[in-house]
């Protein structure tokens, strides 16, 4: 399918203009409850976002009203409840040491990094470090999405279009480097699922664009 809007050119208006909502560190600071969220990383810039690049797109895919919720678990729930700490957890021991029991026996199939296998009394301290990490090297923004149907069709959109943007590449100390994912790694995001996907046309991303500008006047 051809397009009427590259990824770069849509990954340029998206950096541009979540710079008119605020950049938020906690969860309870969130003034709506159903959107979108988008992280950034200490550290992490590019040509499209001088400041800060966007690394992962989230949403609360199957419930109304929980976008708070969705964002505690990512910085007070566990690693079953949140891939993004599983990644997050995953890459702070890789990093630290490679041939950690807890990855074994391959990468994504040890016990930290499986869904629903629990922590041992090695890996188990991690779960304070991603809070910590989280609290001390990210930021995020969020964009009032009120539709379910609406929302989870962008957050697949926003999310295939960041990953797919070519100036928006990982530095080459990104953490997410030490990430098990393939899709983490190649992307420069901390997603995994819509990475490869179709792309932004211009017609979602103007509707979108309208939402960050209704959603900066609400705050
Ligand atoms: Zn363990
Ligand atoms: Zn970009």
């Amino acid at each position: 399918m051809t397009s009427d809007l590259t990824p770069n050119q849509a990954c340029a208006a998206i950096h541009e203009a979540l710079k008119a909502l605020p950049l938020l560190a906690s969860p309870a600071d969130v003034p709506f409850g159903d959107g979108l969220y988008f992280f950034y990383e200490q550290g992490e810039v590019s040509d499209h976002a001088p400041k800060e690049r966007i690394v992962r797109v989230g949403n609360h895919p199957r419930s109304q009203g929980g976008l708070v919720r969705r964002l505690r678990m990512h910085y007070s729930g566990n690693k079953n409840s949140s891939v993004f700490r599983k990644f997050l957890g995953g890459a702070l021991l890789r990093r630290d040491d490679p041939s950690n029991p807890c990855l074994s026996p391959a990468p994504g199939k040890g016990h930290w990094e499986r869904q629903d296998a629990r922590t041992c009394p090695r890996c188990a301290p991690t779960e304070t470090l991603v809070s910590g990490l989280l609290r001390d090297r990210f930021r995020f923004r969020c964009v009032r999405v009120p539709d379910l149907v609406e929302r989870n069709g962008l957050e697949a959109l926003l999310v295939a279009t960041l990953a797919a943007c070519d100036v928006c590449r990982p530095s080459s100390s990104w953490f997410g480097l030490h990430a098990y994912s393939e899709k983490v790694r190649a992307s420069g995001l901390w997603n995994s699922q819509y990475v490869g996907g179709p792309t932004l046309d211009r017609r979602s991303l103007d509707r979108f664009l309208g939402m960050v500008r209704r959603s900066a006047a609400e705050v």
